[in-house]
């Protein structure tokens, strides 16, 4: 069968053949590939040459962001039936830790998962695949040309959920109980700063700016780049940080009385993202999600950045990965990003290749690209 994929000692993207997946437990579903969605990481696997394969394999399918359609199911299978549009999640725990064994994977303790696409576990670039039913999650009919979505999405809900959790130690910063951080309307009277307008920047933007809270997003890009033109679209405000330090990008999103409450670092740039936190104010939260590559080496005054930390009760904390209930957050707010900003998710998608038309679709740099989506059988 026909897949998209890496090889051993072999740079650059393949077709690969790999054997017809079928049903041999009873939770097992096979699942008819339909659009599988190609992010950062899938372009820095091929233009990197960085190649997680199994031991003792010589290649892995690519892509992590896919939906399809139950072609057929097992005998003890109850979530999902033939013909229902569904998504697949990526991690596989190591089943060993209790967050793995507990259905959160995403903060696994072992480091002995398996990722589909990304790291030792075949991915979704193909025409069939076979998985546990717990790993398959329903689309509503309506949303399945959007459910290419659902795995970026599922990673800035983790971010924003992580950010509701840890800032509810603050009572809210207003009058209005409604702006209570484990409140759906927490970002209300709040201010945030995402760093960076790729697609994980913008669906952080999308999920704050469904919150309520005023959004700035800081980017290298100029005012007319489609990136920003989103920006807007959502009500965020862009700053171009080519012509801001760090310090004036913080100053310049604070309130008057000196608070940013939250930033959501989606760039992986680790000079900007590290030089933001000197600037961070009182009882702030940092959320990092971008993951640099090689090394950055800066310098930082230490003895200030730990009395900071200290004296203002500020966090920093990253998040990788998603869960279940993460994916199922982001199903949901497909729907209502769809009312929120009609049409603005469609609109990401830029680039569309068919899965023979693979080489094209790994092609870095190509002009104005947000979101490129590979069509394995795509929806009519
Ligand atoms: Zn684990
Ligand atoms: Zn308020």
């Amino acid at each position: 069968m026909y897949a998209v994929g890496i090889l051993r000692g072999k740079p650059g993207v393949h077709a690969i053949d790999v054997p017809m997946p079928v049903i041999r437990e009873p939770d097992d579903v096979l699942v008819r590939m339909r659009e599988v969605g190609v992010d950062g990481t899938d372009f820095n696997q091929v233009r990197y040459n960085l190649q997680d394969i199994a031991e003792g394999r010589d290649q892995i399918v690519l892509g992590h962001e896919g939906v399809g359609v139950v072609e057929a199911v097992g005998s003890s299978v109850k979530a999902v039936a033939p013909g229902d549009t569904v998504v697949v999640t990526v991690r596989r725990g190591c089943g060993e830790c209790e967050p793995c064994l507990h259905n959160q994977s995403d903060m696994c303790m072992t480091g002995n998962y398996t990722e589909r696409g990304l790291h030792r576990l075949d991915g979704l670039l193909t025409r069939f695949v076979v998985d546990k039913e717990q790993y398959i999650i329903r689309v509503t009919p309506e949303l399945r040309k959007l459910a290419v979505f659902a795995e970026p999405l599922s990673i800035a809900e983790k971010g924003t959920d992580q950010i509701r959790t840890i800032q509810s130690r603050l009572p809210w910063f207003c009058p209005h109980p409604d702006h209570s951080f484990l409140h759906p309307q927490w970002g209300g009277c709040k201010v945030a700063l995402v760093v960076g307008a790729g697609p994980l920047g913008l669906l952080a933007t999308a999920l704050i700016r469904l919150a309520g809270a005023y959004t700035y997003v800081a980017d290298i890009l100029p005012e007319d780049h489609p990136k920003v033109t989103l920006v807007t679209r959502m009500g965020a405000e862009y700053i171009d940080s080519r012509s801001k330090t760090p310090e004036e990008i913080v100053h310049f999103c604070c309130t008057p009385t000196g608070e940013l409450n939250i930033i959501f670092e989606a760039s992986g740039a680790a000079d900007t993202a590290t030089m933001l936190i000197p600037h961070m104010s009182r009882g702030s939260i940092y959320m990092m999600t971008g993951i640099p590559r090689g090394d950055t080496r800066i310098e930082i005054d230490a003895a200030q950045m730990v009395r900071q930390f200290v004296r203002y009760n500020q966090v920093i904390v990253g998040s990788v990965n998603s869960n279940r209930r993460h994916f199922e957050m982001a199903l949901r707010d497909i729907g209502l990003l769809e009312t929120r900003f009609p049409g603005m998710l469609s609109t990401m998608i830029t680039h569309r290749y068919s899965l023979e038309d693979y080489t094209r679709a790994f092609v870095p740099g190509e002009p104005g690209q947000i979101k490129t989506v590979i069509e394995v059988d795509p929806f009519v």
